[in-house]
C-alpha cells in the first residue's frame, strides 16, 4: 500500500487532492541572505495564527495539500506545521534533508557533518519522526544546489537523497538557484540510483530554457513550476505560454505547480500579497483562458502530485 506521508499521518494519495507543491508556512531565513534589517523580518514567517489564515485562504481557493519545504537551516518548525494543517484543514507535507551551501552557511555547517550522521538524520525524520517534534514525521526529503556550481556538500546531499528515497521510498523535491543546474541535478540523481517520477526538479520557471526543460521531462523527472507570483523573475505570461507547451507535448503528468511566496509582503495574512489565493484564482484560470485542458490542469494539481508524493515501494534495506 503506498500512501503520502503528511504532519497528521499517513494518507492515501487519492486524498491529497488539489497540491501546491511548494511553499513555506513557518521559516526563518540565515541572517546574511538580507542586506537590512527589514529584509531579513520580510523572510520570517513566525505567526502561527496569519499562517492558519494565508493556508485557510488556500482552502477557500480551493485548496487541498501543501508541500512545506523549510528545513532546519531555513527555521523548519514541524510541531508548528501539525497545528497549522489541523487548525486550517490542509494537509502539509514537510521536509527532511538540507537546502544548499548558500542557505546553510553560518547557520549550519553541514560540511562538517558526516554522511553516515546525514543519512540517520534523514532516515529518523521520515520513519521514526523529527526528535523536536514527537509523533511528526517528514514526508518529502528536500536538497538542492548552488548559482553557478554543484557544492561538494551538495553533492553529498544529493547522493545521500538518493539512497534515502531507495531505502524509505520518500520522494524528493530540490532547490535550483535561479532555476540553474538542472541537468547537473538529473544526472547525479540518475547516477545515485533516483526514481526520476519521485524527484520533482524545482524552481524551473525561475528560468525558462525548453531544451532544458524538455531534458529533465524526457528524463522521466517532474518539473516544478513552483515560483508562480514571483513576476520580478519571470513573467506569468512566459510560464503560461511554457506549461501550455509542455501540455502540447505530452508532459503534462510531468508538471507541479507552486509559488514559494515565503515572505510576509508576500502574505495577504501580514497585509501583503499575492498570497496563497493566487495559484487556484488566478493562475489556473489563465492556463484555461490559453486553452490548458481541464484534464491537464488535473493533472498538475491532483494527478501528479499523488503519484510524485506517494512513498514508493521499498528497493533497499535500511
Ligand atoms: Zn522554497
Amino acid at each position: 500500500m503506498t500512501f503520502v506521508r503528511t504532519v497528521l499521518g499517513d494518507i492515501d494519495p487519492a486524498e491529497l487532492g488539489v497540491t501546491n507543491a511548494h511553499e513555506h508556512l513557518i521559516c526563518k531565513a540565515g541572517e546574511h541572505l538580507a542586506s537590512t534589517p527589514e529584509g531579513l523580518l520580510d523572510l520570517e514567517l513566525s505567526d502561527v495564527d496569519k499562517s492558519v489564515e494565508e493556508l485557510s485562504l488556500f482552502k477557500q481557493s480551493g485548496g487541498q495539500a501543501m508541500l512545506e519545504v523549510s528545513c532546519p537551516e531555513y527555521g523548519r518548525d514541524a510541531a508548528k506545521l501539525a497545528e497549522i494543517s489541523r487548525r486550517a484543514g490542509v494537509h502539509v507535507v514537510a521536509a527532511t534533508g538540507h537546502i544548499m551551501e548558500g542557505y546553510w552557511r553560518g547557520v549550519l555547517d553541514v560540511g562538517a557533518i558526516s554522511d553516515g550522521e546525514l543519512h540517520h538524520e534523514m532516515v529518523r525524520d521520515i520513519t521514526e519522526g523529527y526528535p523536536e517534534a514527537p509523533g511528526v514525521r517528514a514526508g518529502v526529503i528536500k536538497v538542492g544546489t548552488g548559482r553557478e556550481v554543484v557544492h561538494p556538500d551538495e553533492e553529498r546531499m544529493l547522493r545521500l537523497a538518493s539512497r534515502v528515497q531507495r531505502e524509505t521510498g520518500a520522494p524528493i523535491t530540490t532547490h535550483t538557484t535561479a532555476g540553474n543546474l538542472p541537468l547537473e541535478q538529473v544526472r547525479i540523481f540518475l547516477d545515485a540510483g533516483a526514481s526520476p517520477a519521485h524527484v520533482v526538479i524545482g524552481h524551473q520557471d525561475r528560468r525558462l530554457v525548453w531544451e532544458d526543460h524538455l531534458k529533465v521531462v524526457e528524463a522521466g523527472f517532474r518539473i516544478g513550476y513552483d515560483c508562480i507570483s514571483k513576476e520580478r523573475y519571470e513573467p506569468d505570461l512566459q510560464r503560461v505560454q511554457f506549461i501550455k507547451r509542455l501540455c502540447q507535448e505530452g508532459y503534462a503528468d510531468r508538471i507541479v505547480l507552486g509559488s514559494d511566496i515565503a515572505r510576509r509582503s508576500y502574505f495577504t495574512s501580514y497585509g501583503g500579497g499575492p498570497g496563497f489565493t493566487y495559484l487556484l484564482w488566478r493562475f489556473v484560470p489563465w492556463l484555461r483562458q490559453e486553452g490548458v485542458v481541464d484534464d491537464d490542469i488535473h493533472r498538475m494539481l491532483v494527478g501528479n502530485p499523488a503519484q510524485t508524493f506517494a512513498f514508493a515501494p521499498v528497493t533497499a534495506v535500511v
